[in-house]
């Protein structure tokens, strides 16, 4: 099996000297295709900072980056289009939806695949049955100022899968449904892990969910502190 991910001996330091903050230290992970993992630990000890290292927001201080056994970041990144590359190959469903105000809901889900290429028709399809799958179809013409925070990040959640990326990064995507809607996304997330071989890598702190990882992370301080099954 590849693995979709993985990260070698990787550090992030947000700023220099005294105010230096190590927020990732000497971090080793990989994530096979088809694997649902989830990530945990306490506020402050780099859960989002590693997510966004992974998706290539942030770049690495030191260590190595691989997607797909591919080297993307080795001292600089290794990898000329890095917008492409978060656009076709990464979903990132973040804490906050960042819907765009001025389209509506199919529309949003739809433009990441318009912007990959695909024609419009073609991308509200997919967008429509997306949002179907995630119990938010009736809402597929609402503007984003007129849903609920439960619907917003369930629409987000499809923008996020619309180009079957074979990397889905989410941080705390279950925040804010309730445990029926929780339950729901992450089945999806799994059922997506497995029928697409993506890498699924999910930041959360609900209890509820942690029995439907594979394996569970543990960052304490910027390090990997622990990593099993639930
Ligand atoms: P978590 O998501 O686990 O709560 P973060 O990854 O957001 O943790 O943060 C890890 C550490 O890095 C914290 O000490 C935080 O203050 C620091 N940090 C995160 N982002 C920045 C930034 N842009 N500039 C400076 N420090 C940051
Ligand atoms: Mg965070």
């Amino acid at each position: 099996m590849p693995s979709r991910v993985r990260l070698e001996g990787v550090a992030k330091v947000f700023g220099t000297g005294d105010t230096a903050v190590r927020a990732l230290a000497d971090v080793d992970l990989s994530v096979e295709a088809g694997e649902l993992v989830g990530l945990k630990g306490p506020s402050g000890s780099g859960k989002s900072t590693l997510l966004n290292v992974v998706a290539c927001i942030l770049e690495p201080s030191a260590g190595r980056l691989l997607l797909d056994d591919e080297v993307v970041w080795e001292g600089r990144y290794r990898i000329a289009d890095l917008r492409r590359l978060r656009r076709e190959r990464i979903g990132f469903i973040f804490q906050f939806h960042n819907l765009l105000p001025f389209l509506d809901a199919t529309d949003n889900v739809a433009l990441p695949m318009t912007l990959a290429g695909a024609d419009i028709r073609t991308a509200r399809t997919r967008a429509r049955e997306l949002l179907e799958h995630l119990q938010v179809g009736r809402r597929a013409a609402a503007m984003p100022s007129r849903l609920s925070g439960g619907e917003a990040q369930r629409v987000a959640i499809a923008r996020a899968l619309v180009n079957r990326p074979r990397v889905i990064l989410a941080d705390e995507p279950t925040a804010a449904l309730d445990s029926e809607r929780a339950r729901v996304v992450m089945d999806l997330l799994r059922e997506l892990a497995r029928a697409q071989s993506a890498a699924v890598l999910v930041v959360t702190h609900d209890e509820k969910i942690f029995d439907r990882f594979d394996r569970l992370v543990s960052l304490r301080d910027g390090r990997i502190e622990a990593s099993a099954p639930p």
